[in-house]
């Protein structure tokens, strides 16, 4: 969790953003605003760069470095929690590369040699909350709708295995609607057995996932695309319950959820954790709020003892 005492509360403004771009200035066209996906947390800062991004993140209990993989803002989902900006979507949802893998060197750089406190949003954050846990493949949709996915995890796995910075994880955060894609799996391949995928559940039913996630996307297709990724490696299950026009999730639907998972790791899927946690922000569009931290426990309790996985609230 964040210190009390951090000042953060410009980091994710255009201002913020924009009195930071001569520190890292890009050529290419600037983003505004950060990407907001809930799944990593905020607050979050693009240092005057196109694709890349620094988060403080919670759940990865440090720094992340995020790649914005969905310039054109694509997502299966449209979850009543969604804070994405999509107001300025880019005709193509690929990343060019050569500028990516720029920003990419020029922030890792800055987080390599503790230069991050120089950005003027970093500045009183502690050098602890500094230090760069993962590169994280993200955005303001679903990074597997990359239509050049796979070449864009390459570029990121290029940057690693030249050697120029000490060993850094790359995980993916996907809601899991794309993850049997051809190009998907080849971008997959490249990983190691070190880098992470963080995968959505927020459902046990359909109905309850149309509920949430409004999508026309089965929900027998995520299980299924999970159970097939996780008997390979092992994944984390990311699951947002949020309270929706006054309603706690239903005590069922817990329940069908919980059989979701068991049934997961029945067909041996390797699940390393799973991270139960609310929604930052109200919607009061769609009457989505934070549910409270003793409900999201008791959730996880719940879900610890049904299940013997490792479930830690965020
Ligand atoms: S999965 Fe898509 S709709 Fe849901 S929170 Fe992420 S970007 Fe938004």
């Amino acid at each position: 969790m964040l210190p009390a005492s951090v000042n953060v509360s410009g980091a994710d403004s255009p201002a913020g953003a924009s009195s930071n771009r001569s520190a890292l200035s890009a050529g290419p066209p600037l983003r505004h605003k950060p990407p907001d996906c809930s799944a990593l947390g905020s607050p979050r800062i693009f240092p005057g760069t196109r694709y890349v991004f620094c988060v403080l993140a919670q759940r990865a209990r440090g720094l992340l470095i995020g790649v914005d993989l969905c310039p054109g803002k694509v997502c299966s989902f449209r979850c009543v929690y969604c804070q994405a900006d999509r107001s300025h979507p880019e005709a193509e949802n690929r990343v060019e590369l050569e500028v990516m893998a720029a920003e990419l060197r020029r922030v890792l750089d800055l987080a390599f040699e503790d230069r991050l406190v120089t950005l003027g949003d970093f500045a009183h954050v502690p050098a602890e909350w500094l230090q760069l846990k993962q590169v994280a493949l993200a955005g303001d949709g679903e990074p597997t709708f990359c239509s050049n996915f796979s070449e864009t995890v390459q570029a990121v796995v290029h940057v690693r295995a030249q050697g120029t910075y000490p060993f850094f994880k790359i995980m993916l955060v996907t809601n899991g609607s794309g993850l049997h894609l051809p190009e998907v799996e080849r971008g997959l391949a490249k990983l190691n057995s070190r880098d992470e995928v963080w995968i959505k559940l927020d459902a046990g039913t359909q109905a309850c996932m149309q509920r949430i996630n409004r999508t026309r996307v089965k929900y027998q297709r995520i299980l299924d695309n999970i159970a097939q990724l996780a008997t390979h490696r092992p994944v984390v299950i990311q699951s947002l319950f949020p309270r929706v026009h006054g309603q706690e999730p239903p005590p069922d639907e817990i329940a069908a959820y919980i059989r979701q998972l068991l049934r997961l790791k029945s067909q041996g899927a390797q699940i390393a954790q799973v991270q139960v946690f609310s929604t930052h922000k109200p919607s009061k569009i769609n009457g989505c709020s934070h549910l409270t931290l003793r409900s999201l426990s008791l959730i996880a309790r719940r879900v610890r003892e049904e299940t013997g996985l490792t479930v830690d609230v965020f």
